[in-house]
C-alpha cells in the first residue's frame, strides 16, 4: 500500500479541438477536484493540455483556461506531430513534477470516472494501469471490426499490446523515468509501455461517443498506426520472408525433381529441363539469402533503438531517491 495522496498530472493531447475542449475541460476539472477532495491526490495536481500544432483556436482556449484556474496548464508543440508524440511530450514534461500521470483523449470518449479506480490501483501497488474498453456499443460495426482486427493483427505479428486498450492509462513517475530511456523515434506507446515492465493491471470502462467534433483517426491513419506498431516492435515480417524463402526452396526442389523426371519420360522439349532447374534453384536460393540478410537488418534495427538492456524494479536494500 502506497502513501496517499499523490500528485497527479492528467495529460491531454489536443489537435483542432475547439468544439469539444470547452465541454470536456470542465469534466476533467470536476474529476480532479473530486479526487483532491477525497484526498486521493494532492491539491497541486494538474491537468496538462498538449496542443499538437492545432490550426484552430485550441491553444487560445488552453491559455484562457490556464488563466482561469491554476489546475489547468498547457504546452504547445511547434507543429503537428501526431497523437503519439503529443502524449509523449506531455509525459516527459510531467515525469519529474508528478508522482502519477494519466493520459486521456480530450474528446470525452474515454470514461473520465475510471480515473478514480486507476488511482486506487496505483495506491494498491500497481505502477501501470491500463484503461480497457469492455464494450464498443457506440462505435459503428465498421469501427469496432477494424479496431478489434487491429489488435489481433498486431498480436499475431509479435507486437505485445493489451487488447482494446488505447492510450488511456496511468503511469507512475518511476516507470516514466525508465521509459525515458527508450530513445526511439517511431512511437507506438501502447506497445512500448508493456516493454518497460513493472506491476500492471487493467480497469474496464465503457467507451462513449465523441462529445463534439470529428475523429482524426480514419481507417487510413489506423492502418498507418498498425503498420508503425508492427514495424517498430517486431521483426517478425522479416522472419516471415525467411520462412517463405525456405518454403520456396522446398517447392523448387520438388520442381527440379519434376523437371528431371519429365525429361526422362521424354515429354519435354530440349532445354526446358535445364531452364526450369536453374529458375527453381536460383529463386529458392535468392529468397533464403534475402531472409538471412533481413535477419541481420532486423538485428541492426533493434540495436539502433538503444533500448535499455535491463530495468531493475526491486532491490533488497534501500535506494537513495
Ligand atoms: N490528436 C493529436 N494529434 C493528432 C491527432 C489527434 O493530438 O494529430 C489527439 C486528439 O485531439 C484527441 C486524441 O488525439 O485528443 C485522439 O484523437 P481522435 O479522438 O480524433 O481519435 P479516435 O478517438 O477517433 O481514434
Ligand atoms: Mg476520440
Amino acid at each position: 500500500m502506497k502513501k496517499a495522496p499523490s500528485r497527479l498530472w492528467i495529460i491531454i493531447p489536443c489537435y483542432n479541438e475547439e468544439t469539444v475542449l470547452p465541454i470536456t475541460c470542465e469534466l476533467f476539472l470536476n474529476e480532479l477536484k473530486d479526487l483532491i477532495q477525497k484526498k486521493k491526490i494532492t491539491d497541486d495536481s494538474r491537468i496538462l493540455f498538449v496542443n499538437d500544432g492545432s490550426r484552430d483556436t485550441t491553444w487560445e482556449i488552453i491559455t484562457e483556461l490556464a488563466k482561469k484556474d491554476p489546475h489547468y496548464i498547457g504546452i504547445s508543440q511547434s507543429r503537428n506531430r501526431g497523437h503519439q508524440n503529443a502524449v509523449l511530450a506531455g509525459l516527459m514534461e510531467a515525469k519529474d513534477k508528478a508522482d502519477i500521470t494519466i493520459s486521456i483523449d480530450c474528446d470525452g470518449q474515454d470514461d473520465i470516472a475510471a480515473m478514480e479506480e486507476m488511482v486506487d490501483e496505483y495506491h494498491n501497488g500497481y505502477e501501470v494501469v491500463y484503461g480497457v474498453r469492455n464494450k464498443r456499443k457506440t462505435d459503428t460495426f465498421f469501427k469496432r471490426f477494424t479496431a478489434e482486427s487491429f489488435y489481433k493483427v498486431l498480436k499475431s505479428m509479435g507486437a505485445e499490446v493489451v487488447f482494446n486498450h488505447a492510450d488511456y492509462r496511468l503511469i507512475s513517475a518511476r516507470v516514466l523515468k525508465e521509459f525515458a530511456e527508450f530513445k526511439e523515434v517511431n512511437l507506438f506507446l501502447r506497445g512500448m509501455i508493456p516493454l518497460v515492465g513493472f506491476k500492471s493491471t487493467s480497469v474496464y470502462y465503457e467507451r462513449h461517443e465523441r462529445m463534439a467534433g470529428e475523429s482524426h483517426y480514419p481507417l487510413s491513419k489506423m492502418l498507418a498506426l498498425a503498420f508503425d506498431g508492427i514495424t517498430s516492435l517486431s521483426v517478425k515480417p522479416i522472419q516471415m520472408i525467411m520462412m517463405f524463402g525456405c518454403f520456396v526452396a522446398v517447392l523448387s526442389f520438388i520442381g527440379v525433381l519434376w523437371a528431371v523426371i519429365s525429361a526422362f519420360l521424354g515429354s519435354t522439349v530440349p532445354g526446358w529441363t535445364s531452364m526450369t532447374c536453374i529458375i527453381c534453384f536460383v529463386s529458392g536460393i535468392q529468397l533464403i539469402s534475402l531472409g538471412i540478410i533481413g535477419n541481420y537488418i532486423g538485428k541492426i534495427y533493434m540495436e539502433v533503438k538503444h533500448r535499455p538492456r535491463y530495468i531493475i524494479s526491486e532491490r533488497t536494500w534501500e535506494q537513495d531517491k
